[in-house]
């Protein structure tokens, strides 16, 4: 059974998603970094006509989130993502029953601010103090060692000898697979997580307004490192999630940002 501990979704999820196999469960909880109602998104836009925003999103206006997601699967319990530095993942965590000092596993889906940097505190600590870290080789490699990004480094510093490298295609932690989504970030990760029968795509940004994105696929953000790429990576994740009826939680999805997605013709639907 997947169960989502979030809000007004519980119910209509819980029925598509009812089942007496409890013991392998899969129980996700959504954490809220921040909520931008009504936001003008019109010049983070690329490759959207005038005729789709109208279309699928009036004045080019929608509601912008940052989410990050606890998961409890099988034995293990993993933090996807961190949200902001110094903000309100680690309120939302202890909110939830859950003290940031009981973290021990944090995957990352990739390198930008709203996603890595809650791993440090207002004050510049590990926010995180017995966290193991989870990062992709070619996202470390582009950030750390091509762009020498100094806020990325530091926050890493505070997390010596607990950083772990893997490649895509690994089984991270177990029955955790690290899948291929790079364009929005050169080593960007979805994570695929199975517990007995149940699975679950954790996706980072493969998506930031699904409004337009899920009709219009090939629509990128000006936030995408090589946006082709990410274009690619949002079709197969979403061929695969609707092909495979995987539920998907993307951070930038409203929340509690989980959703199913259906393929009809070039475009998607959410159930
Ligand atoms: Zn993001």
């Amino acid at each position: 059974m997947l169960i989502v501990k979030n809000l007004v979704l519980i119910l209509s999820l819980l029925c598509v998603f009812s089942s007496s196999a409890f013991a392998n469960s899969i129980e996700i909880t959504s954490l809220t970094e921040t909520v931008v109602k009504d936001r003008d998104v019109s010049s983070l836009l690329i490759g959207a006509t005038e005729a789709q925003i109208s279309e699928f999103m009036p004045n080019a206006k929608t509601q912008h989130q940052i989410l990050a997601f606890f998961v409890k699967a099988g034995e293990n319990e993993i933090l996807f993502d961190t949200g902001l530095k110094g903000g309100n993942i680690m309120n939302e965590l202890v909110k939830n029953g859950k003290n940031p000092d009981d973290i021990k596993i944090i995957l990352l889906t990739h390198l930008h601010p709203d996603h890595f940097g809650g791993l440090v505190t207002g004050e510049n600590k590990a926010a995180f103090k017995n966290a193991e870290i989870y990062i992709s080789k070619p996202e470390y490699k582009y950030w750390l060692e091509d762009l020498k990004d100094e806020n990325i480094i530091n926050a890493l510093k505070l997390y010596e000898g607990h950083l772990h490298l893997f490649d895509f295609g690994d089984e991270v932690v177990e029955g955790v697979k690290a899948i291929d989504t790079i364009g929005h970030t050169p080593g960007h990760t979805s994570f695929l997580i199975q517990s007995g029968n149940e699975k679950l795509l954790i996706v980072g940004d493969i998506m930031h307004f699904i409004d337009i994105q899920l009709p219009v696929p090939d629509v990128a953000v000006r936030y995408d490192v090589d946006p082709e790429k990410a274009i690619q990576s949002r079709k197969f994740i979403l061929d695969y999630a609707s092909q495979k009826e995987i539920p998907i939680a993307g951070m930038h999805i409203k929340a509690p940002g989980i959703i199913r997605v259906k393929k009809s013709g070039s475009c998607y639907e959410k159930l």
